[in-house]
């Protein structure tokens, strides 16, 4: 007998957990069901286009997709088109990996005031979602602040300063260039509010923002503090010690004269977004002070800074999905090492979950796999062969009597080569399709 397993969501970790079914000793066929037409979550539509070399993992994502076990349905929302219950009466056992995609909110007085965007949002802009609007309204102001301490913060605030014409390499469809070209900006402000220490960027990730042509990186002296608590901190993080490393190579050296700026301000918490008739004209920022066990306070000291629009970058969370419970809290479905828990805290049986759904949004793509790992043990320790009423190919037939344009992985390999051929039209790896319409036309049976 065949144990059949839908993946709800293909992004890295549904993908992974679908990889790690295949490789069990038991006979499996795995079901991935995606709202989009494109496999690769965040991937494809998180990972900035000027990172290459990270999204060519999609390489090995794929050649998961290609296995027989494995099919790829596309273009399927589930919650919408397809329910939890539906799932129940077509596999044995359900994994939801839906990721996440919404900002989080940063509780200061004038979030929603035009001119103060989420990170998410403007990341889903960039990499052409296609459930996402394809203007952005930069505005005329030249200097901007980001805020937050973590990787994402540096793709922001590198995408912001970066020349439009320097992302020219990349995927990035013609409206994206062409919005690029219409900013203004010349000084990205990153803000932390804690020190040099405890900043989450990966070295890598850091170290690149200064190989642009166009951008140089300026770390204030003031607020780059580091107490005994920090260097503890350094001594038990290799990470952390190479960024406050690199950090401190570059903290208040000559300028080279470049065109653009990335400005990093550490100790400095932002307490109000400010605005003039319902537009950002400001931040306000209180100057913070170390503990001395690597939490800050405020001092009371406050500055004005003149930008012209606000980027938050305070973390993505996932969003609830229809028919099975979330933790309003930590914004995860909740679980027990996949398992996902009722109301009361029993399993719910063959139900189950992995990613950034599972333990929220944080870690790269490789930590996904070991926590699809453990997800997928679980359920092959839990679930057994039931010969569910209806086989995985009558969901086809199920999706098409609802009407969905179903995505297939045949389908799918289809909009991909069209994608590359675009992109070598203009000697580039790849051109993104930006448009559900454009994707779904792109399929030629
Ligand atoms: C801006 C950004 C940049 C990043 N850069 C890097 C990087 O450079 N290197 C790195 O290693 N990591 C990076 N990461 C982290 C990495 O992207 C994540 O670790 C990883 O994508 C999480 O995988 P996931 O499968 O849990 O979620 P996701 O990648 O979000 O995948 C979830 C999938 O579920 C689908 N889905 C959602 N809802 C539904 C539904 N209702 N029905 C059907 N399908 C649904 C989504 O469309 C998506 O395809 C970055 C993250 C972000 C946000």
């Amino acid at each position: 007998m065949t144990l059949r397993v839908a993946v709800v969501g293909a992004g890295p970790a549904g993908i992974y957990a679908a990889d790690i079914l295949t490789k069990s000793d038991v006979d499996v066929s795995v079901d991935l069901i995606e709202r989009l037409p494109a496999p690769f979550g965040l991937v494809r539509y998180g990972v900035a286009p000027d990172h290459p070399r990270i999204k060519e993992i999609i390489k090995a994502l794929q050649r998961v997709l290609a296995k027989p076990e494995v099919r790829f349905l596309g273009n399927v929302n589930f919650g919408e088109d397809v329910k939890l219950e539906d799932l129940r009466d077509f596999y044995d056992a359900v994994i939801v990996s839906t990721g996440a995609m919404a900002d989080r909110d940063l509780n200061i007085p004038g979030e929603g005031l035009s001119g103060s965007h989420g990170a998410a949002d403007f990341v889903s802009w960039y990499d052409a979602h296609p459930d996402v609007s394809q203007t952005w309204e930069f505005g005329d102001g030249e200097k901007v602040a980001v805020i937050g301490v973590g990787n994402v913060a540096l793709d922001v605030a590198r995408v912001l300063a970066k020349t439009a014409d320097e992302m020219l390499t990349t995927d990035i469809p013609a409206h994206v260039h062409a919005g690029l070209q219409s900013k203004k900006i010349t000084d990205v402000h990153v803000f932390a509010r804690r020190g040099p220490a405890y900043a989450k960027f990966s070295p890598l990730e850091l170290r690149e923002l200064n190989h642009s042509p166009n951008v140089e990186v300026v770390v204030h002296p003031e607020g780059f503090e580091v107490d005994d608590h920090s260097m503890q901190h350094i001594t038990k993080n290799k990470q952390s010690k190479m960024v406050l490393d690199t950090l401190a190579n570059w903290v208040g050296r000559d300028l080279e004269g470049k065109s653009h700026r990335i400005h990093l301000h550490f100790m400095e918490s932002p307490v109000e977004i400010t605005g003039e008739d319902g537009k950002v004209v400001g931040l306000r920022t209180e100057r913070t002070e170390l503990v001395g066990d690597g939490s800050v306070r405020g001092t009371g000291e406050f500055t004005d800074w003149d930008v012209q629009s606000v980027y938050r970058a305070v973390g993505y969370r996932s969003t609830a999905l229809l028919g099975l419970p979330f933790d309003e809290n930590n914004w995860v479905i909740p679980n027990d090492k996949g398992r996902v828990l009722d109301i009361d805290g029993n399993p719910i049986p063959g139900t189950f979950v992995t990613g950034w759904v599972k333990r929220g949004p944080v870690g790269l793509i490789g930590h996904t796999k070991s926590d699809a790992a453990e997800t997928v043990a679980n359920l092959l320790e839990d679930t057994v062969e039931t010969a569910p009423a209806r086989t995985p190919e009558d969901v086809d037939a199920y999706l098409r009597e609802r009407g969905i344009d179903l995505v297939t992985m045949e389908h799918w390999e289809q909009i991909d080569a069209r994608e590359i051929a675009l992109g070598e039209a203009q000697e580039r790896l790849r051109l993104k399709l930006a448009t559900r319409g454009e994707m779904l036309d792109a399929r030629t049976v």
